[in-house]
């Protein structure tokens, strides 16, 4: 383990142009559960009523859609950022980390300090709420407000389109400008870091191939098998946020020599 933490440290030490791509290993660290898990929010939800179909066509399906994202937001509103957060902002201050590319939707890489133009989210964000017709956005706690006080489909004040957490849901097509861009610039990286994601869902299973593809170096921190094994230089199994934050202690103290 100690060798693969310096032999990360010192590919880092040499790229330049550095993508990091995140999922939800990195936050159930923080203590937000993965929804999708058995027992999870989403167990206790009809899977139909998270469809954005059934959510434009009915109100019924809307409100309980609010009532399931309510209990999500609940349990990640006030968690904090781990160590792997913390080292990945490490890397955007030292001038390493060309874009961060992120399944997360609990907005915890800004909370560590990562800014709004090193971040790519492919699922969006759970921290805003959007008008689908006229796209104004919200804060989400203003929206929640709202819902505490029995408003339980809000529509927008501006235009009185629907409302609706600014992340991707099932039958919702994923951001194009955040997925050409995550492309892009996994296409031109030297060094693609997968943090916390089994990279089994399309797009995220692509881009570490399409990085090593073009010559840049394959680094895999994650707790338990993936889909891009057979391709990664290296593999550091185990805690993520653990891990990511001892490569970074590593490259601190090797940069400082
Ligand atoms: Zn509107």
């Amino acid at each position: 383990m100690e060798d693969k933490i310096r032999e990360v440290a010192q590919l880092i030490m040499g790229s330049k142009r550095i993508v990091v791509f995140v999922g939800a290993g990195l936050s159930t660290e923080s203590g937000i559960p993965d929804f999708r898990s058995p027992g999870g929010v989403w167990d206790k939800y009809d899977p139909e009523d998270f469809y954005f179909q059934n959510f434009l066509s009915n109100g019924s399906s809307r409100k309980k859609y609010w009532q399931m994202a309510t209990e999500m937001y609940d349990a990640m509103k006030d968690a904090k950022p781990n160590t792997g957060h913390l080292a990945i902002a490490e890397l955007e201050k030292l001038g390493k980390l060309d874009c961060l590319i992120t399944q997360n939707i609990d907005g915890l890489h800004f909370k560590a300090g990562n800014s709004e133009e090193n971040v790519l989210e492919l699922h969006g964000t759970a921290m805003h709420v959007a008008c689908l017709s006229c796209q104004k956005r919200f804060d989400r706690d203003a929206i929640q407000e709202r819902i505490a006080k029995g408003d339980r489909d809000p529509a927008c004040d501006s235009c009185g389109g629907l409302l609706k957490p600014a992340t991707i849901s099932f039958g919702q097509s994923m951001p194009e400008r955040e997925t050409a861009e995550a492309y892009k610039r996994s296409a031109a990286c030297d060094l693609f870091i997968v943090i916390g994601s089994s990279l089994v869902v399309h797009p995220a299973a692509q881009m570490p191939v399409v990085a090593k593809r073009s010559g840049a170096k394959l680094v895999i921190v994650n707790r338990d098998e993936t889909a891009c094994d057979d391709i990664a230089d290296i593999i550091v199994s185990g805690q993520a946020g653990q891990i990511m934050g001892a490569i970074l202690e590593k490259v601190k103290t090797v940069a400082a020599v």
